[in-house]
């Protein structure tokens, strides 16, 4: 009679391990991408869910670093910078 019983915890042990899994996989990613800014070197609070949505998460040939929000301004006027430089290059170079 206790067929079912043995099923049940059978199914209930090979969802704790897809679970355990889970966690083991996602906590593999958050040690891998470290845990302070690439640019700036301050702290990333991995509990904060905040933190973690505002935080960019950028994958290179070096490794995945990433960057927080202020840092990621800073990197997009470095971009707008580089683009605008090689705009003005470009044109006395054309003249
Ligand atoms: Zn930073």
């Amino acid at each position: 009679m206790g067929l079912n019983r043995k099923l049940r915890r059978k199914q209930q042990n090979q969802e704790k391990k897809l679970m355990k899994k889970a966690v083991k996989k996602m906590s593999e990613r958050m040690s891998m991408i470290g845990d302070s800014c690439s640019n700036c070197g301050i702290p990333l609070d991995k509990s904060n869910l905040q933190q973690l949505e505002t935080w960019k998460v950028y994958q290179n040939h070096t490794g995945v670093h990433i960057v927080c929000p202020a840092c990621q301004i800073e990197i997009e006027e470095l971009k707008k910078q580089i683009i605008e430089a090689e705009e003005e290059e470009g044109s006395i170079v054309n003249t």
